[in-house]
């Protein structure tokens, strides 16, 4: 198919000013977009053709060749978008950014594109009261950040980079990948757009480098382990003027001997005498800060749990505390001496024939389930 001419795919005269070929091409690039038209076959070639016209007529050299000799077959643009990984850096460049920009609904930003720096994970342990009632800790952070020596530009103090000659101080430049160009970070100046001539001895011309900082972070109350506190703007640094990351710092809390966290609630287990559990009585129970008096309720069983109301861990800053909750341990004597022995048998033979006893209510049980076939002992 014979190469349609290039003024006519864009509908203008051949005498139109660049301003008129610019205004025609970016009409006809928003209405003839592939994202506009997708599944569209027909709308890509003619897209595609209103590119390579415009590529041509925006460029005076190329528009004044195309007006002497038409269409050339085998030019690396004059051909077609064939050139795979081809760099150029003109008008068209711009334009396709402008029109891009306005169709994907953001304006591609010029000159080197400025990066958030990455965020940094740190790991903080703690003792167990401090994430209870919260700290504050010193800790030292390294970090890739900008250059304190030359505050990020990568030229010796003193001394101005210079525009890189490669991309032109954009710091990026455009490859042609099949029709669609690519944006890429300048290889020349690593997309800072400019270049040291005289390199920073501190960070080598990188214009960042590793920077210790000491912190003073404050850990509210109430953390726990895996509980991530942000701090902002202390992860690396950003390069051409980006916003630096943030810092995570992740919570790891040691045991306690005593103690242990269920949400809120701080559980502990307190060992009671058979005759404490029986008679009931008041015992003293540890808390975080001190300790505290608890009554044990007369035939207190083994597993009862006892609540010590706002001793426990607060809910952030100045919330309210949880509870504290006391599990009864019953101690059963594992050595008796013979006259403890005696008082025990003596206790069982009276308890026997105590009414409601738990025993005796399980035999009953079983009595009524199974009636004949079990031998009930006693
Ligand atoms: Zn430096
Ligand atoms: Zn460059």
């Amino acid at each position: 198919m014979a190469k349609r001419d290039y003024y006519e795919i864009l509908g203008v005269k051949p005498n139109a000013s660049d301003a008129e070929i610019k205004k025609a091409f970016r009409q006809f690039a928003l209405r003839h977009h592939p994202d506009r038209n997708p599944d569209d076959a027909e709308a890509e070639r003619l897209f595609k053709e209103g590119a390579e016209a415009y590529e041509v007529l925006s460029d005076p050299s190329r528009r004044t060749q195309y007006d002497q000799f038409g269409h050339r077959e085998g030019h690396p643009l004059g051909g077609g978008f064939g050139g795979q990984g081809f760099e150029f850096h003109s008008n068209v460049d711009d334009l396709f950014g402008e029109i891009f920009g306005d169709i994907f609904g953001q304006r591609r930003s010029r000159g080197p594109r400025a990066e958030r720096g990455a965020d940094l994970r740190y790991n903080l342990n703690l003792e167990f009261t401090e994430a209870v009632f919260g700290a504050t800790r010193e800790v030292e952070i390294p970090a890739r950040r900008t250059c304190t020596e030359c505050g990020g530009s990568g030229a010796r103090p003193g001394t101005e980079p210079v525009t890189c000659t490669h991309c032109g101080g954009h710091g990026r430049v455009r490859l042609q990948q099949g029709f669609f160009s690519v944006e890429r970070e300048c290889g020349s100046c690593g997309g800072a757009g400019r270049v040291a001539q005289d390199p920073c001895p501190r960070c080598r011309g990188r214009g960042v480098a590793q920077v210790t900082r000491s912190l003073s972070l404050q850990i509210p109350p109430g953390v726990e382990t895996g509980t991530r506190l942000r701090v902002a703007g202390e992860g690396e640094g950003g390069t051409h003027g980006g916003r630096p990351g943030d810092l995570y710092v992740v919570l790891g809390v040691a045991e306690h001997p005593l103690f242990t966290r269920h949400g809120q609630d701080l559980v502990c287990e307190v060992p009671v005498t058979m005759v404490q559990a029986a008679l009931g009585g008041e015992i003293e129970v540890p808390t975080l800060e001190d300790r505290a008096k608890v009554r044990i309720p007369p035939g207190t069983q083994h597993g009862t749990v006892l609540t010590l109301r706002g001793q426990g861990v607060p809910r952030g800053k100045g919330g309210r505390r949880g509870d504290q909750k006391v599990v009864v341990q019953v101690e059963i004597p594992r050595k008796l001496s013979s006259r403890q022995a005696e008082l025990l048998r003596e206790f069982e033979d009276l308890h026997e024939q105590a009414e409601e006893s738990l025993v005796g209510r399980f035999w009953d049980k079983v009595r009524g389930a199974l009636g004949r076939f079990v031998t009930v002992p006693g």
